[in-house]
């Protein structure tokens, strides 16, 4: 449920003013790709775009707070198909918003994670956990949240600002 794309779509097949039997530019739509160039504005919209990569919060609803995603502006289908001069960039961003998020949320940590089985766009989650975070949301089982954990998207919108005003400062 937190990945849209694992949801077949049929954009361009028979819908979206495209003709049947038309060349698409992508073989498939991609969410990765949609999110950088504004097609899809997760809550709170682009936190920082910075050395090849955007930060935004989950797409999808989210069970926790400050939940953010870092992806390669460029459409690449995970680490090894990054540049080195992004992968020199990557390490040193993720560790910037991991402290923007323990700084702004009160964190007292914070996970990543790059999975890549759905969403065939680099991205690598950053997921707080916080002294609150229940036992059932801890760790990888964040993906597992059900419907009665979700966060409002004003609730992760805010957070996510609070994370892009600390990385600002
Ligand atoms: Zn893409």
């Amino acid at each position: 449920m937190f990945d849209p794309a694992s949801t077949p779509s049929r954009v361009g097949l028979n819908g979206g003013g495209t003709p049947q039997g038309a060349t698409l530019s992508r073989p498939e739509p991609c969410l990765g790709c949609d999110i950088g160039l504004g097609a899809v504005v997760p809550p709170g919209g682009i936190l920082l775009r910075e050395g090849g990569f955007a930060i935004h919060a989950l797409a999808d609803r989210s069970p926790i707070r400050g939940w953010l995603v870092l992806t390669s502006e460029r459409h690449a289908r995970a680490w090894y198909d990054l540049p080195p001069d992004e992968l020199s960039r990557l390490g040193p961003l993720a560790a910037r918003v991991m402290a923007a998020q323990r700084d702004a949320l009160g964190a007292e940590h914070v996970y990543a994670f790059a999975i890549g089985d759905v969403l065939r766009h680099f991205h690598l989650h950053l997921v707080p956990r916080f002294a609150d975070t229940p036992e059932r949301l801890r760790g990888r089982r964040c993906f597992e949240g059900g419907p009665g954990d979700m966060l409002a998207d004003v609730e992760a919108a805010h957070a996510a600002r609070a994370v892009a005003a600390a990385l600002a400062r």
